[in-house]
């Protein structure tokens, strides 16, 4: 018999059994708004097409498949650090950031999680007699607990969004972080905030940035949706980018599965700024004592990817277009699912539609609602009421706008 005999059945995770129970229902007209990838007008996966010309050089190049660095590809984690920090950051140039290829976002925040809990010191520099408190916004990604759970920290919550406004309460977050231990490491999303698409503005930004030096947390942000807000990477990397410049020593974790569309190839990067290249180095070094057990080295046809397109300045531009694209498509489906449904009548205030960023928008829909809008009209979402706007087209954003609109009525 086998001795795993006594395993239980674990539950299916949330979002991917939104997409299982959609694949199961016959209706023709059924909607995917579950799944957290992009999708064009027509409701198809997308690969820009800089990456099919980027794929087509690199199969004609006839390259080796050989083992990559434990850290991955310089050129590639160089590139994806300038796209984060600006082309002329000061510590960039001086040698100050560790970082590494990793897999995707989610690999980064992991690898992020291990080296929190493996050495980030208490606040004297002593040593650290709990493991290391990580707080994150309520709500955030799913993921994001049971990742920093995995990694040996523990998870709490700060205050983030507000259910009666449906924006984001920006006192309570203030309030909660300042009650936090000091040297918190506290989870920021860079932009278009996921699951709420709730940001700060600029101004909440620098607050946020006097609070944490303030209290001396240790600053993590998750940039899994760089451009996706504003269609404009180095608009989207401001937050990142201001405190950096207000002197804040930032871990971040970037993913290229969204603003690239190279979700199943797994391309990310961590980085880790410090006071000095020695420093830096030292972090290196550890990275790689992390990575090296875990999975060895990482993928290395996505990297070639992003290598490519980055290499070459048309097309570089061609994907900031066509990545601006992606951007204002979601936003004109959010401007429309809002036009319909005041046209339809709903006394319902839709506002946040339209004022929320990026992939998602927290609809504010029940868990109720949500059943039904299954169950009578085959649009699937997630029960927090989150829907993928991604998933919203020309064609099916008229039949969504009255499925909301019947049920929410
Ligand atoms: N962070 C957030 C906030 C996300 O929404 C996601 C993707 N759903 C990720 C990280 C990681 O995605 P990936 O591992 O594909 O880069």
């Amino acid at each position: 018999t086998s001795r795993f005999a006594g395993v239980p059945q674990g539950p299916e995770d949330a979002i991917l059994g939104v997409t299982v129970a959609f694949n199961a229902d016959p209706n023709p007209n059924k909607i995917n708004l579950g799944v957290g990838a992009y999708r064009d007008d027509v409701g198809l996966p997308f690969v820009l097409s800089p990456v099919r010309e980027a794929e087509r050089r690199i199969v004609h190049a006839q390259h080796h498949m050989e083992y990559l660095p434990v850290a991955g590809s310089r050129t590639f984690v160089d590139k994806a650090i300038r796209l984060a920090y600006g082309e002329h950051n000061h510590h960039v140039k001086t040698g100050q950031v560790a970082s590494m290829q990793t897999l995707s976002g989610t690999g980064a925040c992991r690898m992020a999680g291990v080296l929190i809990q493996r050495f980030l010191p208490a606040l004297d520099d002593g040593p650290r007699d709990e493991s290391p408190l990580v707080l994150l916004p309520n709500p955030s990604w799913a993921n994001h607990a049971a990742i920093f759970r995995d990694s040996g920290c523990t998870v709490g919550q700060y205050k983030y969004y507000d259910p009666a406004t449906k924006s984001l309460d920006f006192e309570g977050c203030v309030s909660s972080l300042e009650d936090a231990p000091d040297g918190s490491v506290v989870l920021l999303h860079a932009c278009a905030h996921n699951p709420t698409g709730v940001d700060p503005t600029p101004e909440q930004w620098a607050k946020l940035s006097a609070v944490l030096k303030e209290k001396r947390h240790q600053p993590f942000f998750d940039m899994a949706y760089q451009g996706f807000t504003s269609g404009d990477m180095e608009v989207d990397a401001a937050s990142v980018r201001r405190f950096v410049d207000d002197g804040h020593r930032i871990v971040l974790a970037q993913s290229f599965s969204k603003n690239f569309g190279l979700y199943g190839q797994r391309v990310g990067c961590l980085s880790v700024l410090t006071d000095s290249q020695e420093e830096a180095l030292a972090v290196d070094s550890q990275l790689k004592i992390i990575a090296r057990p875990m999975y060895s080295n990482p993928p290395i046809a996505g990297v070639r990817i992003v290598e490519e397109v980055l290499s070459d300045p048309e097309l570089e531009r061609q994907w900031r277009m066509e990545m601006k694209g992606m951007a204002e498509r979601i936003i004109s489906m959010r401007t429309m699912l809002k036009g319909y449904l005041e046209e339809l009548g709903s006394v319902q205030n839709w506002d946040h539609i339209t004022n929320q960023n990026g992939m998602f928008c927290f609809s504010g829909i029940s868990k109720e609602q949500v059943a039904k809008l299954r169950d009578e009209h085959s649009v699937y979402l997630t029960e927090n009421g989150r829907i993928s706007m991604a998933g919203v087209t020309s064609q099916n954003v008229g039949y969504l706008a009255n499925a909301v609109h019947k049920v929410t009525m």
